[in-house]
């Protein structure tokens, strides 16, 4: 089966066609400035040439019809008609209480996403946007699948996800902890439990997802029971932008001290915060691990604040599970940076975590970074959310 797997945002849509069962990507690119011009870059994986130009794209549907075009033309394509693409497999950013798994996408579903726009005001509205233009292109008997960023999380007891304000605000609005990044943490949890060779219901597990955005979750059994992003993905650990936990308090100081309305605040604790805002030197850990080696102290800070977060996040989760088995070290940084993964191992001794230096150094495959002594094991898994989103979608079509 081949999946067309879409990640639409407001004017962007990213997209790859893979198979599932065998795990091969044909193709993958990126349509950009969907409604401000247009861009597509499309890469065939069989040794045609890449497309990168500017094209006319006024709409997401355009986007698509133009994705469809490459993906099938002489000179770039992967498949010899459209025919060849059993079905879509749509990334959701919010599926708040409604979706506790990925589901094949009908008139009622489209409504319930609908209704989660207010909990995403940016994201679901785009990738609504995205499923209306493959039904328009594609037509209506091309399955499509939506796979939740917030699924996985719906798991979590009410202990974990109750947020300690008026109890009305739940019971009314729904405003709780969610949690996101749920496809990843789930994709490596799987992986996994195949590396350590146990069943998934047997283990727990803690799974640190470091990249530009970051969060970690306490899986006990294959189910998330904690994980650190909360209502929106603001919350947290710090990360490359974006502030993490911060007290309300300080945000209403700031508020009136320089006269920043919500959304110029809200600017504020998204783009300019985390390990950028500490540093003043950029968001992107290379440039953090480079300043700090030529002795910049506050570059030296914010990686210090981040590891530091890292570390007692998963003895949190380590005490809500009342154990860990093996820790995952996922994503941009997770997957690439051995300085953090060692940095941040170090506050874990005391669980009997001992690092490989050896296995640490190395990059790019699934590996076991622990010392044969290591109470428990750390793990490097590579994420794939887009693997995952074809394997839902082929098992829900399949069905
Ligand atoms: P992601 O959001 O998962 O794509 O991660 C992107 C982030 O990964 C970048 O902003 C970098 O901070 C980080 N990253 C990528 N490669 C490296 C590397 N070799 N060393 C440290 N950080 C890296």
């Amino acid at each position: 089966m081949k999946v067309l797997v879409i990640n639409a945002g407001s004017s962007s849509l990213k997209y790859q066609l893979i198979d599932p069962a065998t795990e091969e990507v044909f193709a993958k690119g990126l349509c950009e400035r969907i409604g401000i011009g247009g861009h597509l870059k499309h890469t065939p994986l069989n040794g045609k040439p890449v497309f990168d130009e500017d094209i006319d794209l006024p709409t997401h549907n355009e986007a698509i019809a133009a994705v469809l075009d490459k993906m099938t033309s002489e000179a770039y394509g992967v498949v010899a008609s459209m025919k060849e693409i059993d079905a879509v497999g749509h990334r959701v950013v919010h599926g708040g209480e409604s979706f506790a798994s990925s589901v094949l996408i009908t008139d009622e579903v489209m409504k319930a996403i609908e209704d989660c726009i207010p909990f995403a005001p940016l994201h679901n509205p785009a990738n609504l946007t995205g499923i209306n233009a493959c039904t328009e292109v594609m037509g209506k008997d091309v399955p499509q699948v939506a796979v939740f960023d917030t699924s996985f999380h719906q798991t979590m007891p009410a202990k974990a996800y109750t947020y300690a304000i008026p109890h009305e605000y739940y019971d009314n609005d729904k405003i709780r902890r969610y949690g996101f990044h749920g496809t990843s943490h789930r994709y490596v949890s799987g992986r996994a439990a195949e590396m350590l060779g146990k069943p998934i219901e047997e283990l727990k597990l803690i799974s640190c997802h470091m990249g530009n955005g970051s969060s970690i979750c306490a899986i006990e059994g294959g189910k998330s029971v904690d994980t650190s992003m909360g209502f929106t993905p603001l919350v947290g650990l710090p990360m490359g932008t974006r502030c993490g936990q911060l007290d309300t308090g300080a945000v209403q100081f700031i508020m009136n001290k320089y006269g920043f309305n919500i959304d110029e605040m809200l600017n504020i604790l998204n783009k300019k915060s985390g390990v950028l805002g500490i540093s003043g030197v950029s968001s992107d850990f290379r440039d953090l691990d480079n300043a700090a080696a030529d002795g910049n102290d506050r570059a030296a800070l914010a990686l210090d604040v981040f590891n530091y977060w890292v570390a007692k996040t998963v003895g949190g989760y380590t005490a809500a599970m009342n154990g860990v088995d093996a820790i995952i070290f996922t994503a941009g940084v997770g997957e690439n940076s051995a300085s953090t993964r060692a940095a941040i191992c170090e506050y874990l001794g005391y669980l009997g975590c001992s690092v490989d230096a050896e296995q640490n150094s190395k990059r790019g495959e699934d590996l076991v970074i622990s010392t044969a002594d290591s109470k428990v094991k750390l793990l490097v898994i590579p994420t794939n959310e887009e693997l995952m989103i074809a394997m839902d979608t082929a098992e829900i079509v399949g069905k």
